[in-house]
Protein backbone atom coordinates (compact mmCIF):
# COMPACT_ATOMS: atom_id res chain seq x y z
CA UNK A 1 0.00 0.00 0.00
CA UNK A 2 1.42 3.45 -0.39
CA UNK A 3 1.55 5.56 2.25
CA UNK A 4 0.83 9.42 2.88
CA UNK A 5 4.06 11.44 2.92
CA UNK A 6 3.55 12.05 6.88
CA UNK A 7 3.29 8.64 7.53
CA UNK A 8 6.28 7.71 5.60
CA UNK A 9 7.93 10.29 7.87
CA UNK A 10 7.15 8.88 10.95
CA UNK A 11 8.45 5.24 9.71
CA UNK A 12 11.36 6.81 9.14
CA UNK A 13 11.65 8.26 12.53
CA UNK A 14 10.89 4.72 13.98
CA UNK A 15 14.11 3.04 12.89
CA UNK A 16 16.62 2.19 15.61
CA UNK A 17 18.55 4.96 17.46
CA UNK A 18 16.00 7.95 16.06
CA UNK A 19 13.74 8.06 19.39
CA UNK A 20 14.94 5.53 21.19
CA UNK A 21 17.98 3.12 21.34
CA UNK A 22 15.53 0.36 19.61
CA UNK A 23 13.58 0.48 16.53
CA UNK A 24 9.57 0.58 16.93
CA UNK A 25 9.47 -1.67 14.00
CA UNK A 26 11.61 -4.31 13.97
CA UNK A 27 12.78 -6.81 11.24
CA UNK A 28 9.16 -5.94 9.90
CA UNK A 29 9.61 -5.53 6.14
CA UNK A 30 5.90 -3.68 5.97
CA UNK A 31 5.28 -0.23 5.41
CA UNK A 32 4.16 1.83 8.61
CA UNK A 33 0.48 1.74 7.08
CA UNK A 34 0.54 -1.92 6.22
CA UNK A 35 1.39 -2.51 9.92
CA UNK A 36 -1.11 -0.82 11.46
CA UNK A 37 -3.82 -2.05 8.65
CA UNK A 38 -3.14 -5.37 9.84
CA UNK A 39 -3.34 -4.75 13.29
CA UNK A 40 -6.82 -3.11 12.92
CA UNK A 41 -8.20 -6.08 11.18
CA UNK A 42 -6.87 -8.28 13.80
CA UNK A 43 -8.41 -6.39 16.11
CA UNK A 44 -11.56 -5.75 14.23
CA UNK A 45 -11.69 -9.53 14.15
CA UNK A 46 -10.89 -10.43 17.83
CA UNK A 47 -14.08 -8.23 18.30
CA UNK A 48 -12.84 -5.27 20.40
CA UNK A 49 -11.12 -2.43 19.93
CA UNK A 50 -8.10 -0.25 20.72
CA UNK A 51 -8.81 1.73 23.01
CA UNK A 52 -10.84 -1.27 25.16
CA UNK A 53 -8.07 -3.32 25.06
CA UNK A 54 -5.58 -0.38 26.13
CA UNK A 55 -7.85 0.05 28.75
CA UNK A 56 -7.54 -3.02 30.65
CA UNK A 57 -3.83 -3.07 29.90
CA UNK A 58 -3.81 -0.11 32.01
CA UNK A 59 -5.50 -1.56 34.92
CA UNK A 60 -2.91 -3.75 35.02
CA UNK A 61 -0.17 -0.93 35.20
CA UNK A 62 -2.52 0.91 37.77
CA UNK A 63 -2.58 -1.94 39.86
CA UNK A 64 0.93 -2.95 39.62
CA UNK A 65 2.30 1.06 40.23
CA UNK A 66 0.92 0.31 43.68
CA UNK A 67 3.77 -2.02 44.61
CA UNK A 68 6.55 -0.63 42.34
CA UNK A 69 8.81 -3.35 42.12
CA UNK A 70 6.70 -5.86 43.47
CA UNK A 71 4.60 -8.65 42.00
CA UNK A 72 0.96 -8.47 42.74
CA UNK A 73 -2.00 -10.81 42.19
CA UNK A 74 -4.31 -9.36 40.45
CA UNK A 75 -7.73 -11.43 39.80
CA UNK A 76 -6.60 -14.54 41.73
CA UNK A 77 -5.12 -14.98 38.28
CA UNK A 78 -2.52 -12.72 37.04
CA UNK A 79 0.89 -12.15 38.95
CA UNK A 80 2.15 -8.22 37.80
CA UNK A 81 5.14 -6.54 38.32
CA UNK A 82 5.90 -3.19 37.34
CA UNK A 83 8.60 -1.43 37.24
CA UNK A 84 9.82 2.05 36.87
CA UNK A 85 12.74 3.73 35.13
CA UNK A 86 14.43 7.18 34.88
CA UNK A 87 13.42 9.51 31.95
CA UNK A 88 10.69 9.64 29.22
CA UNK A 89 10.82 8.88 26.03
CA UNK A 90 8.69 10.63 23.29
CA UNK A 91 5.85 9.39 20.88
CA UNK A 92 6.66 8.68 17.34
CA UNK A 93 3.87 9.71 15.60
CA UNK A 94 5.27 13.35 16.59
CA UNK A 95 2.01 14.26 18.78
CA UNK A 96 4.65 15.86 21.92
CA UNK A 97 3.30 13.00 23.97
CA UNK A 98 5.91 12.19 26.22
CA UNK A 99 5.37 8.61 28.07
CA UNK A 100 7.19 7.54 31.27
CA UNK A 101 9.55 4.32 30.63
CA UNK A 102 6.95 2.56 33.08
CA UNK A 103 7.43 -1.76 32.29
CA UNK A 104 4.68 -3.74 33.30
CA UNK A 105 4.90 -7.55 33.19
CA UNK A 106 2.27 -9.38 33.29
CA UNK A 107 2.03 -13.65 33.64
CA UNK A 108 -0.98 -15.66 33.60
CA UNK A 109 -0.68 -19.40 34.05
CA UNK A 110 0.29 -19.94 29.88
CA UNK A 111 1.51 -16.74 28.94
CA UNK A 112 3.51 -13.41 30.22
CA UNK A 113 3.25 -10.33 28.39
CA UNK A 114 5.27 -6.69 28.63
CA UNK A 115 4.18 -3.59 27.88
CA UNK A 116 6.10 -0.14 28.37
CA UNK A 117 3.45 3.13 29.18
CA UNK A 118 4.38 3.89 25.72
CA UNK A 119 3.13 0.87 23.92
CA UNK A 120 -0.22 2.18 25.84
CA UNK A 121 -0.35 5.42 24.31
CA UNK A 122 0.21 4.08 20.77
CA UNK A 123 -2.48 1.22 21.15
CA UNK A 124 -5.15 3.86 22.63
CA UNK A 125 -4.29 6.92 20.38
CA UNK A 126 -2.64 5.09 16.74
CA UNK A 127 -3.65 1.52 16.82
CA UNK A 128 -0.38 0.91 16.90
CA UNK A 129 1.74 -2.65 18.44
CA UNK A 130 4.76 -1.94 16.74
CA UNK A 131 6.26 -4.26 14.08
CA UNK A 132 7.39 -7.94 13.96
CA UNK A 133 10.77 -8.42 15.58
CA UNK A 134 10.42 -5.22 17.57
CA UNK A 135 11.31 -5.48 21.00
CA UNK A 136 8.36 -4.18 22.47
CA UNK A 137 5.50 -5.94 19.92
CA UNK A 138 3.13 -6.76 21.73
CA UNK A 139 0.56 -8.83 19.49
CA UNK A 140 -3.06 -7.79 19.83
CA UNK A 141 -4.29 -11.39 19.47
CA UNK A 142 -1.82 -12.07 23.07
CA UNK A 143 -3.13 -9.41 24.95
CA UNK A 144 -7.04 -10.49 24.07
CA UNK A 145 -6.00 -14.38 25.08
CA UNK A 146 -4.50 -13.13 28.39
CA UNK A 147 -7.45 -11.47 29.13
CA UNK A 148 -10.13 -14.25 28.09
CA UNK A 149 -8.16 -16.64 30.77
CA UNK A 150 -10.10 -14.68 33.29
CA UNK A 151 -13.43 -14.72 31.71
CA UNK A 152 -12.73 -18.64 30.80
CA UNK A 153 -12.62 -19.46 34.83
CA UNK A 154 -15.67 -17.57 35.35
ZN1 LIG B 1 1.31 9.55 20.21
Amino acid sequence: MRQDPRLQMIENNMHQGVLATYGFLGSDTRSLADVLQADQIAVHDLGTDHRALATKMRSFTAAGLKALGVPVTVNRLYQVTVEEFKGSIPCPFGDNYQARKVLTQVSSPTKTLYWSDLNLHMIEEHGFYEGIGARYRIDPRAIAELLEEEADRR
